[in-house]
């Protein structure tokens, strides 16, 4: 089984209530391939400058992941962002978006890429998702993710490329953006009849809800006492979650394999956000993530014993 990621390889600057890194590995594709090689073979479609180093390629590359996609630009500069966080972690000001050799990418996948059996198209312009979508023709199961800008400038693309896809993980916002209506579980509808059979609606330190035509699902996020920095937690959430899913490829995608998923993102998330970008996944283990998934499992359990209410 293999996973094939293609989105932004990054450098972002951040800035918290708790610190801040002027420059840091970051990228939607990054944050994905880090959480999602936990579970299986990762290769990473991208485009990088001259300034993307040694350093960053191998952590990029650790456990595995392929990165002979990564295009290097001799003569460019690395997508960089930066954004600050206040003291509601559940929203961030952009500061700076240089797209650098981002701004020319047209994934260009190799057989490899191509022959994945679970494909995540991160938030890039709905045009080049629909491209990669012509080059894939086998795979088994397809999640994108986007933002508020393509929803207002590329919505028609946009649209299309939901239509094609297995799953769609957004943001609770995004998801009332793209459907104009406010109750979350009828956005997450709208979105299903467009044509994906799942949908996750990711709520920041709220945890996420999962929607298929006839379940519903919901954890709330990990209970950390210390949150630092939630860049990348959406990637991350997405990179454990598709890494389930391709673990279980083999069987149609049921709904307890869902669920699953859902718990192992929001395991993953919950180390991604204690530290600056990647520092904490970096050095992750297996063990820590399992023990943080049961942990889910024991807090979101209870008894129903019914209580005989009061008539009025
Ligand atoms: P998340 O916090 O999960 O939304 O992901 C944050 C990552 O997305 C950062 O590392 C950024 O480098 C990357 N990012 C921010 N803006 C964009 C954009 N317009 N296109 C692609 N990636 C972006």
């Amino acid at each position: 089984m293999t996973i094939t990621v293609v989105g932004s390889v990054a450098f972002d600057a951040v800035k918290t209530p708790f610190g801040e890194r002027a420059r840091m590995l970051g990228g939607a594709a990054t944050y994905f391939a880090l959480a999602a090689s936990f579970f299986d073979r990762v290769q990473v479609v991208g485009r990088v400058g001259a300034d993307f180093g040694e350093e960053e390629l191998q952590v990029l590359a650790m456990r595995g992941t392929d990165v002979d996609d990564v295009e290097r630009v001799a003569d460019g500069k690395s997508f960089f962002w930066a954004g600050e966080y206040g003291w509601d972690l559940n929203s961030r000001e952009t500061l700076d978006t240089q797209l650098g050799v981002f701004a020319d990418f047209q994934p260009h996948l190799s057989p490899a890429s191509r022959a994945c059996d679970v494909l995540f198209l991160a938030n890039i312009q709905p045009e080049l998702q629909l491209g990669v979508l012509e080059q894939c023709g086998e795979t088994k199961f397809v999640a994108m993710d986007s933002m508020n800008f393509w929803i207002d400038s590329a919505r028609d693309a946009l649209v299309e490329v939901i239509r094609r896809v297995d799953g769609v993980i957004l943001n609770d916002a995004e998801l009332r953006q793209l459907t104009a209506r406010p109750s979350l579980i009828a956005a997450a509808r709208e979105v299903l009849a467009m044509g994906p059979s799942v949908v996750v609606a990711k709520q920041g330190e709220y945890g996420a809800a999962l929607l298929t035509e006839d379940q519903f699902f919901a954890l709330p996020a990990y209970p950390l006492e210390t949150v630092v920095d939630p860049t990348g937690a959406g990637d991350t959430f997405a990179g454990a979650f598709a890494g389930c899913i391709a673990r279980h490829i083999d069987r149609p995608v049921t709904e307890p394999v869902l669920r699953q998923a859902m718990a192992y993102g929001t395991a993953m998330a919950s180390f991604c956000v204690e530290e600056f970008g990647t520092e904490r996944v970096e050095r992750l283990g297996a063990g820590e993530v399992d023990a943080r998934v049961e942990e889910l499992q024991r807090i979101t359990q209870f008894e129903h014993v019914p209580v005989p209410l009061e008539a009025s």
